[in-house]
């Protein structure tokens, strides 16, 4: 049950994280190329490669940061082009904990997530500047070159 008579606002949603999971044994090069196409087509804040599991993650993994407002754009295109991996999305509130747990949405399989490694109480993450190189306003698929 919810703490309170009210529903929660989508304004404590500061900005989103989808985390792009793999195996760096067999399905790195399915990551490298996912990550490739969003660099291509989004604005968003592309982590650093994870080769070994870090904070609550069970998996390799790497991270795309992006503002509340491109959710409805790079979320469904997600659903259809993660191929076989696995990707957690979760808001960012003052609560990463809850965050990565309670209200988060998967792609393809859920892993574990270790949320006792993750603070209850935080400072909400704005989205960072965008780092990624769109090439094409369309997200239809890449032209063969
Ligand atoms: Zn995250």
């Amino acid at each position: 049950m919810s703490e309170s008579n009210n529903p929660r606002s989508t304004s404590e949603i500061a900005s989103y994280h989808a985390h792009v999971y793999y195996n760096p044994a067999t399905t790195r090069l399915e990551a490298e190329r996912l990550r490739t196409w969003i660099d291509e087509r989004f604005s968003v804040t592309l982590g650093r490669w994870h080769d070994v599991k870090v904070g609550p993650h069970d998996q390799a993994m790497f991270q795309v940061a992006f503002a509340a407002d491109l959710f409805s754009a790079i979320v469904p295109w997600l659903m259809l082009n993660h191929g076989t991996l696995s990707v957690l999305v979760h808001p960012n509130t003052t609560n990463p904990r809850r965050d990565h747990l309670v209200n988060p949405l998967w792609i393809g399989s859920p892993l574990a997530v270790h949320g006792e490694k993750l603070p209850e109480d935080a400072a909400a993450e704005q989205p960072p500047s965008p780092n990624t190189h769109p090439i094409a306003i369309s997200t239809e698929p890449p032209l063969i070159r």
